[in-house]
């Protein structure tokens, strides 16, 4: 079998620590790995299957040697110049960043949902929002079954989803609350998130929506293949270090018996079903942290509709929102 390569670019970030963390798992036949970030982390050490790797400054060379494949965790701005440029020197690309999602040329890969779309790339697969992600998880075997007619998504989105400075963010507030101070910088978000919701995800837009609020619309319509569907969303950061929760809001074609359905989401991949209100259970965030499912609960019919539903789907936007579906993305590509 041929020597496999491959490249990690953004290994000292959120997601791409934890790429790290889900290679070490998962044992994949790649016999060779290489580690970049910016020049600030350049020349730092990492501990990785038990060797010592040192993290390399990402430069417009860097591909030079070969790559098969590498994992982009570095943000639109990277992903933008270098990519293209790994692409050129034959190595595929499983980006996670933003800049190559919507391109008609790339797929945008959700393996439980679409992976039969892997192999029509033409050396980039986007790996879509942490956000949609889960969402699509959830929706795909109920569009299969019963027809989506229109989505309201409400989301309440981690900390850790604004990579490293988000968290920090959380960290310093809670250590001067804790002080009785309040005087600590923020390094990303535009208002204090400890103690606060910030319905404030991405920048706004023209229409008065935000990025993150157009991306989990757009990408949905594309991992779906709907690209009429209707679908409106409000995104929220709040205090949580870890894990998204999505209320989500659906309205069908064809109509349903709620116990089809909920046999129709415990059977579809990728998915827990934690629902038994009667002894209060359902999803939490802290029960899905460091886990790859996406975790359902309060399915419940919407009265006020002909035909619709209330979820309450749960993940872990930094392991299945980010890192480990790229990880299932590329061992789809091994196979
Ligand atoms: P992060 O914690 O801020 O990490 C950013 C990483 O990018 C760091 O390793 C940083 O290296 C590296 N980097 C920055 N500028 C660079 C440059 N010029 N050249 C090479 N490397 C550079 O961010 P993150 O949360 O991990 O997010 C990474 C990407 O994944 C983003 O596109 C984000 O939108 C996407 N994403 C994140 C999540 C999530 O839940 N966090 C989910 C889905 C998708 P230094 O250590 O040198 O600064």
């Amino acid at each position: 079998m041929k020597n496999i390569k491959l490249a990690v670019v953004g290994a000292t970030g959120v997601v791409g620590r934890t790429v790290l963390k889900v290679l070490e798992e998962k044992k994949l036949p790649i016999s060779k790995y290489e580690f970049f970030a910016s020049k600030r982390s350049a020349g730092t050490k990492v501990t990785f299957l038990n060797k010592e790797y040192i993290i390399q400054e990402l430069t417009t060379s860097s591909f030079d040697s070969g790559f098969d494949f590498a994992i982009f965790c570095a943000g639109s701005d990277v992903s933008k110049i270098f990519a293209p440029i790994a692409v050129s020197k034959g190595c595929i690309v499983i980006d996670n960043s933003s800049y190559f999602r919507i391109d008609t040329s790339v797929p945008l890969i959700v393996p439980e949902v679409n992976a039969e779309e892997i192999n029509n790339h033409h050396g980039i697969i986007a790996n879509p929002n942490c956000s949609t992600i889960q969402a699509v998880v959830a929706l795909k075997p109920l569009d299969t079954a019963y027809n989506i007619k229109r989505i309201v998504y409400s989301t309440y989105q981690a900390v850790s989803g604004a990579g490293y400075k988000g968290i920090t963010d959380l960290k310093n507030g809670i250590l001067d609350f804790e002080k009785g101070e309040a005087n600590y910088e923020l390094q990303k978000f535009p208002q204090p998130i400890f103690s606060n919701c910030l319905p404030h995800i991405d920048v706004f837009l023209e229409n008065g929506y935000t990025k993150e609020e157009e991306k989990m619309i757009n990408e949905t319509r594309k991992i779906l293949k709907r690209p009429d569907l209707r679908i409106t969303a409000t995104t929220v950061r709040v205090p949580v270090f870890n894990s998204h929760s999505e209320s989500i809001n659906v309205e069908f074609e064809k109509d349903f018996s709620i116990d089809d359905l909920v046999n129709c989401l415990k059977n579809a991949p990728g998915i827990v079903l934690k629902d038994d209100t009667k002894n209060e259970v359902y999803p939490t965030t802290l029960d899905t942290n460091n886990q790859d499912k996406v975790f359902v609960g309060r399915v419940r019919r919407d009265y006020s509709i002909n035909s619709g539903i209330n979820l309450w789907v749960v993940a872990d936007n930094v392991r299945k929102g980010a890192a480990s579906n790229a990880v299932q993305i590329l061992e789809k590509l091994l196979i």
